[in-house]
């Protein structure tokens, strides 16, 4: 067995498991681990330093999930975009394809709460099928994200078998694998893993760091495993209330990740999810948080801040509002709060522009 299984192995799954280690009372957290399964391996469960401290908090179960009476149980209505079981396909030209539905650590704030870890979400190679199928009937579909749960916990044989079939189909150009492994278990990146997923080109992966203290040389050592293999690396950081709520921690977040790395790609307000509500920071906050990035910090490290539109309707950018006014002139804000001014060609202006060059010619 390989290490990163053993470790699995040896996840902690109950409330009282967590006793012997640091004292607290398991029993109002059992009936919340019986609804929302909980999953502490031994390398993430290494990092805690203390009781409800920022990577605990992401771990291990709160009372407060059973008390979240505003959160709808599917806000992103991933069901209702679901044309074969396990696939979603919400924009033109990609779909989200659930491919695992186990992960290495239930994270308490997860978006896919409702199912992943439980016995609703079966995904076995027959349901996996039906979404290759689809894919394969639906030319428009030039990238795939493969999600689960967590893809990287599958078997490097069932990951082969999808990686090919994927790749056998002319019209998808890139794939792209959502995984939450190099943060909470990098035992799993070995080197045959990688090279296997270099076979794939051009194949993304997208992980998600959410707390400086996650970057763990072990972290480092997978990510550079997996860009040593030109996998290009993005990061999504949910914004999460007692863990990443302020800009100091976000802009270290930031920073250490381009050092190993990795892109920030999307930082997420918390979706409306079921048993979260007590994670949920406000808008305002996370537009400070932005604002506390641009221009204090590298541009590469600065994410897209965006909401995932409960209802269905897609990842919505956010902006602070460096743009004051735009008419003809156009007032702007800079990150120092210092108003500069640009002259904006009216449209029909550059309409006769174009046209004079074009009778240049
Ligand atoms: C996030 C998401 C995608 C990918 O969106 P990008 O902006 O291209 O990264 C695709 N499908 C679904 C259902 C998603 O939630
Ligand atoms: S790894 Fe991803 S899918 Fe799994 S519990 Fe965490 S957030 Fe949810």
């Amino acid at each position: 067995m390989e290490t990163w299984q053993k470790l699995l192995q040896e996840s902690l799954t109950r409330p009282g498991d967590l006793t012997r280690r640091f004292g607290v009372d398991p029993r109002p957290l059992e009936e919340v681990a019986a609804r929302y399964p909980m999953r502490v391996n031994p390398y993430y469960l290494g990092l805690i330093k203390e009781v409800g401290d920022p990577i605990w908090r992401q771990a291990v179960p709160a009372e407060e999930e059973l008390r979240d009476a505003v959160c709808p149980a599917d806000p992103l209505e991933e069901e209702n975009q679901s044309p074969v079981p396990n696939l979603v396909h919400r924009y033109p030209d990609r779909v989200l394809f659930l491919v695992c539905s186990e992960c290495a650590m239930y994270c308490r704030f997860c978006t896919r709460k409702r199912k992943v870890g439980g016995e609703e979400m079966v995904i076995d190679r027959a349901s996996i099928e039906r979404g290759l199928a689809y894919i394969r009937e639906h030319g428009e579909i030039r990238d795939v994200i493969l999600s689960g749960g967590d893809p990287l916990l599958l078997s490097d044989e069932r990951l082969e078998w999808i990686l090919k079939e994927l790749r056998a189909i002319a019209h998808v150009e890139i794939i792209r694998i959502g995984s939450r492994v190099p943060v909470v278990l990098p035992q799993r990146i070995t080197a045959a893993l990688v090279r296997l997923l270099r076979r794939f080109h051009p194949l993304y992966l997208n992980t998600h760091f959410n707390h400086p203290d996650e970057i763990t040389e072990l972290a480092a050592k997978a990510c550079a495993r997996l860009a040593d293999a030109g996998i290009p690396l993005g990061n999504q950081t949910v914004l999460l209330r007692g863990v990443n709520d302020d800009p100091v921690v976000m802009k270290r977040l930031m920073q250490k990740l381009l050092a190993i790395r990795v892109k920030p790609y999307y930082l997420y307000q918390a979706d409306m999810v079921q048993g979260t509500d007590h994670f949920r920071t406000s808008v305002e906050e996370g537009l400070e948080i932005v604002r506390a990035l641009r221009g204090h910090t590298s541009g590469l490290g600065v994410p897209a801040y965006v909401i995932d539109a409960p209802g269905g309707g897609g990842k919505i950018p956010l902006l602070p509002d460096y743009l004051q006014s735009l008419g003809e002139e156009v007032v702007l804000k800079n990150y120092q709060g210092e108003t500069y001014r640009y002259a904006n060609p009216a449209p029909a202006l550059i309409e006769e522009k174009r046209s004079a060059v074009n009778d240049c010619r």
